[in-house]
């Protein structure tokens, strides 16, 4: 065990935790037995405090890896601690692609289970739960399998969860077949948030994936400008010639913190500026690699150090398509307030999950990048509780580290459900985190 200093992607918040790294159920078993208060780990992309447990054990879940043969339906079995990265580089090249990515490949099953996550296809495919058949889950209990039809209740509470209902060991899931390592993508640049938010809604489901880049800081008839792309997987027969090769690694690294203060009103707006008219207005089916379409960010290595020490806050909310008003406020808001904000991620969600703590329902989600420095920004995000709060949405918490109990509660009504099944696996409380802590999550 080393006591070791550990903080989340967007290094608001820190703590030390002794980190343990088992390779097998058993070890996880004992270490869960014998601590008093255990969280997993995975490769530490979530921004906040749902990976960290001050004074306590972190169990690194690096160590639970191996992939599995895949089989003709495109189902595999791999370890909690494979990342995406990891698994598409076999799968890839086999004609597999994951059925949900997040915006990095830096991310394991284990992490991407607990968190629940989703990628530009929600509207389609949804969250990765719908396409996970079964799971091996540590619990303080004991080790169990779960599926939606074996301990269906413990099977859903365990997604957005963010790891407290036990440590994940493998997870089997269903790939998506492709025929090339390509996207066709339809790239449109659009004058505000209302033009965007139109073309989403109404376009958006002829296509399998959907993001739009959102500029938060230009204000008047182009508040809320956008670039809208998306995509559809290439077939061989959309392309003269195709291949099937997997994702390289980061040419680029960020050697060290970036002096805080870089990343300004000033030099986030004129990034904003040259990013939007670099886009074209109007292009169709442009051919562009799985890592360009999918994983921008993935070109740099740890891109979070430009946000120099004091690091950065994302913010991201969904609500349901009648709050749409939320989005415009939210990006008035930041436009009005002059706090530098990358460009936002808009995207649409299809229906919400059957996990208590799952974060997407049907309607829109918007992801803000806010460095931390402005003496504004607390108010800005108190305000942005609010604003979701009265739009019947949610925070993700994957994100966030510094949601209030009260606000998580209104915000997650169903958290006494999830409580009641934690409190079934876990009756002494040993499953914790900084975040269950802060949120009130711990048990009952
Ligand atoms: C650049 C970037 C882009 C992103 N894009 C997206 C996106 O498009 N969509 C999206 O949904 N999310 C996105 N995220 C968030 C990210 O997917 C989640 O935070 C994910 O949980 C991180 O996985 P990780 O392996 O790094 O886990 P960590 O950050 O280390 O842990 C996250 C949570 O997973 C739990 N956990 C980890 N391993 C296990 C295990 N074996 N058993 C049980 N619990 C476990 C931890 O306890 C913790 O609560 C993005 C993050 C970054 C940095």
């Amino acid at each position: 065990m080393t006591r070791t200093a550990l903080s989340g992607w967007g290094r608001t918040s820190t703590s030390y935790a002794d980190v343990v790294s088992p390779n097998n159920e058993s070890d996880i078993a004992t270490t869960l037995a014998t601590s008093p208060g255990v969280i997993a780990r995975g490769l530490g992309r979530s921004y906040g405090d749902a990976a960290l447990l001050s004074g306590g054990v972190v169990l690194s879940n690096r160590d639970l890896n191996g992939i599995g043969p895949i089989d003709a339906d495109g189902v595999v079995t791999v370890g909690a601690g494979v990342s995406i990265d990891e698994l598409l580089a076999q799968s890839i090249p086999r004609g597999w692609f994951v059925p949900v990515t997040t915006g990095t490949r830096q991310v394991t099953m284990g992490g991407a289970v607990a968190a629940d996550v989703h990628g530009k296809n929600h509207h389609v495919d949804g969250s990765i739960a719908l396409h996970v058949l079964s799971m091996r889950l540590v619990t303080p209990t004991g080790p169990v399998t779960v599926s939606p039809e074996v301990d269906a209740e413990l099977f859903w509470a365990t997604f957005g969860a963010m790891g407290l209902t036990g440590v994940l060991t493998s997870v089997t899931l269903r790939l998506i077949a492709i025929e090339t390592d390509r996207v066709l993508v339809d790239t449109d640049r659009l004058a505000n948030l209302d033009a965007v938010m139109s073309a989403m809604a109404l376009g958006d489901n002829a296509y399998r994936y959907s993001v739009a880049w959102v500029d938060c800081m230009s204000r008047g008839k182009h508040m809320g400008r956008a670039i809208l792309t998306r995509g559809v997987h290439a077939t061989k027969s959309d392309l003269e010639s195709s291949s099937l090769s997997s994702p390289k690694d980061a040419k680029l690294v960020v050697p060290f913190d970036a002096p805080s203060g870089l990343l300004n009103p000033l030099s986030v707006r004129v990034f904003n500026e040259v990013w939007f008219r670099s886009a074209p207005r109007h292009e169709e089916r442009e051919p562009q690699t799985l890592s360009t379409f999918f994983h921008p960010l993935d070109g740099v290595r740890d891109w979070n150090r430009l946000y120099g020490r004091r690091g950065f806050v994302q913010y991201q909310f969904c609500v349901p398509d009648r709050s749409s008003e939320t989005v415009v406020a939210a990006v008035d808001l930041l436009s009005s307030s002059k706090v530098a904000s990358f460009l936002a991620v808009l995207k649409r969600f299809g229906p919400a999950n059957r996990g208590p703590l799952s974060f997407p329902l049907e309607g829109w989600t918007l992801a803000l990048d806010l460095p931390v420095g402005s003496s504004k920004l607390s108010a800005i995000l108190d305000r942005l509780d609010e604003l979701v709060l009265e739009g019947a949405g949610r925070v993700y918490l994957a994100k966030d580290a510094r949601l209030s109990p009260e606000k998580f509660a209104a915000m997650y009504p169903r958290r006494g459900e999830f409580l009641a099944v934690k409190e079934r696996i876990d009756p002494e409380h040993r499953m914790s985190s900084d975040l269950a802590r802060r949120l009130d999550l711990v048990g009952r």
